[in-house]
């Protein structure tokens, strides 16, 4: 019975501060504890290096993330630096470059790794420390001779990555965000928009994948940043009348898309916070219906 491979490890929860970013890979691992996906098996990644970090990162930030100093540096994810700070995001990263590996070789994997596309060159931003998805992404292109798609369905737009990724020629990013948030002028092999109107949602998506296929060339891997913050009671970026029957549509769209172009598949988990409108079970839930859809299915 073949089974999907889902990276985590307790690295990705090490830091002190107590946030989503920080903390909801271990609460939806403790889900699958209780309530296991068929055919779904958690394993820990091996961390990025730094020196797949120096790719994308300049020297005096990773030494930021090191030492704590200066402390602003340290902090521009805007969460709390401490001791485990960088071992967590070598960890983070690692899930993602591991489930591009996986999905390079089975098809489709995925990673409970969040916070990955808001990082720059020289600083964090938007609780994300390093740029997991432009780490990998360059990494998992020295392996393959083909194209790699970033799918950014998150609620904020990906401004970090596009500035990490836009100058390496087999590099694509497709983003579809809910919010202006780290917004960006796209470049070369980028397509960006903002929806602000539920009902246009989908079909924005939709249209994105379409032109993808026209214009652009096939795709040896697709990166897809399932953000969930695009949820209506999500209070960081929720976008009023989205709700979970039309992200499980998205989700559905996404992956049929995948497969039946035969583009291998690895996912993150991205944005989704928790609030007095989102309780954190529900939060699980919309995360969990990712890793519904997104399973091996040749059996
Ligand atoms: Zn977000």
């Amino acid at each position: 019975m073949p089974f999907t491979t889902l990276y985590y490890s307790d690295q990705f929860v090490l830091a002190k501060e107590g946030f989503d970013t920080t903390r909801k890979a271990g609460w939806i691992a403790d889900s699958l504890a209780k309530h296991p996906i068929s055919n779904v098996r958690l394993e820990g990644p091996v961390p990025v290096t730094e020196a797949q970090v120096l790719r994308v990162h300049a020297p005096a930030y990773l030494a930021a993330l090191r030492t704590g100093e200066p402390h602003a540096t340290a902090t521009s994810s805007t969460l709390a630096w401490d001791s485990g700070t960088l071992t967590m995001a070598l960890h983070v990263c690692g899930g993602v470059l591991a489930a591009g590996k996986t999905a390079l070789r089975k098809g489709v994997s995925g990673t409970l790794a969040s916070g990955l596309h808001h990082a720059k060159r020289d600083r964090g931003a938007g609780f994300c420390t390093l740029n997991g998805l432009a780490i990998a992404a360059h990494t998992l292109a020295d392996v393959t001779k083909g194209h790699i798609l970033i799918l950014d369905l998150d609620a904020h737009c990906g401004g970090g990555t596009h500035s990490l990724i836009q100058n390496h020629p087999r590099l694509w990013q497709l983003d579809v965000s809910v919010s202006p948030y780290d917004d960006y002028q796209p470049g070369k092999r980028c397509v960006k928009e903002i929806v602000t109107d539920a009902p246009k949602y989908l079909k924005t998506v939709s249209r994105c994948l379409q032109r993808a296929e026209a214009e652009w060339p096939e795709f040896a891997l697709c990166l897809y940043n399932a953000g969930m913050d695009v949820h209506q009671d999500c209070q960081i970026g929720g976008l009023s009348g989205l709700d979970d029957f039309l992200i499980t549509l998205r989700e559905e769209m996404v992956f049929q898309w995948c497969r039946e172009r035969r583009i291998p598949v690895a996912y993150a988990m991205a944005g989704g916070y928790v609030s007095s409108t989102l309780t954190r079970n529900a939060l699980v839930s919309l995360h969990r219906m990712t890793l519904e859809r997104f399973r091996r299915d040749d059996s």
